[in-house]
């Protein structure tokens, strides 16, 4: 088994293999890859001055959510959701952990943001051999039986690795996955989102919830638990898309959330980095909005910073 693993790490390896070194310092560490809703930022065909700011350079872009854990220690990393904007969110790990290999990628549900990357690994792209893919059922199934995906799998570039709500995964000796089921448009697949633990710490990934209200666990009890919890912050408020019912997009507003968390001290809210915004967020810019999100102890993930996870 060891030796198995051994022989894929080191083919994957070899894709992403690179000699020079990296300053960081040892243990896991989480790297923010894309921050905003799964469309990124600018979105195609958004005239708005959201999106013109980025368009005429006075305002920066965002990629789709997506992070990296990466493990110094092995060398290794693993992929949260494999965004339409892989090839440069790989990139990114390379260019700052030049020696880490993926290891595997962990996919939350079926929405274009969070897994549409995939098609990268394909013998188009990447060729790569055997990346384990972590999968609930119905995701799983999704992908072996539509294609493009179905090639990746009969092909070997990707291993499916089924998941089920609530058990644990080992991902390597000092990483363990546990995705839990929250409330989402589930029309292809599931909606997870991701417990991950490391030697000492834990972390929580929510990037797609329709509502706190309607999920098992109440965000409030459970957000201490955590070192950090990447919460859904899709939108900020209920007035932001002129022309389209927002009832039809049920995600908790950012406004919503600090409501629901306002009885926590200051550092507990500083669990709670904000992620995956819509490019109508007011919060993915300089804004009157984002400094409030900030003043009362919140943080907003920003693109390629990186978080001890010891
Ligand atoms: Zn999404
Ligand atoms: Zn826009
Ligand atoms: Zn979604």
């Amino acid at each position: 088994m060891f030796k198995a693993r051994k022989s894929i790490i080191s083919s994957i390896g070899s894709l992403f293999f690179c000699l020079a070194l990296s300053a960081q310092s040892t243990g896991f560490h989480i790297h923010i890859l894309g921050i905003a809703q799964d469309a990124g930022y600018p979105q195609a065909d958004c005239r708005k001055e959201c999106c013109e700011a980025v368009h005429s350079g006075t305002q920066k872009g965002a990629s789709p959510t997506s992070i990296a854990i990466i493990d110094k220690d092995s060398s290794r990393f693993w992929l949260l959701e494999a965004s339409p904007e892989i090839r440069d969110q790989l990139r990114m790990v390379q260019e700052k952990f030049p020696k880490c290999s993926l290891a595997g990628i962990l996919i939350t549900h079926a929405h274009i943001g969070h897994y549409l990357g995939l098609a990268q690994l394909g013998r188009e792209v990447m060729g790569a051999k055997s990346v384990p893919v972590y999968v609930l059922p119905r995701m799983k199934k999704f992908l072996e039986t539509n294609g493009p995906w179905q090639l990746l799998d009969s092909l070997g570039n990707i291993e499916l690795r089924p998941l089920e709500f609530g058990n644990e995964t080992q991902l390597s000796k000092d990483l363990k996955l546990r995705p839990v089921k929250v409330p989402h448009r589930d029309e292809y697949s599931e909606t997870a989102a991701f417990d991950i633990s490391s030697k000492k710490s834990r972390m929580l990934f929510v990037p797609d919830i329709d509502s706190w209200d309607k999920w098992d666990l109440k965000i409030e009890d459970i957000l201490t638990l955590f070192k950090y919890a990447f919460l859904d912050a899709t939108f900020f408020s209920d007035n932001e898309l002129s022309g389209r019912p927002m009832a039809e997009i049920p995600h908790p507003r950012v406004t919503q959330s600090m409501d629901r968390l306002h009885g926590l001290s200051k550092k507990e809210k500083g669990i709670v980095h904000f992620i995956h915004m819509n490019h109508t967020n007011p919060i993915l810019r300089n804004s009157p909005e984002r400094q409030a999100v900030l003043d009362v102890g919140f943080n907003i993930s920003s693109e390629n910073t990186v978080l001890p996870f010891p």
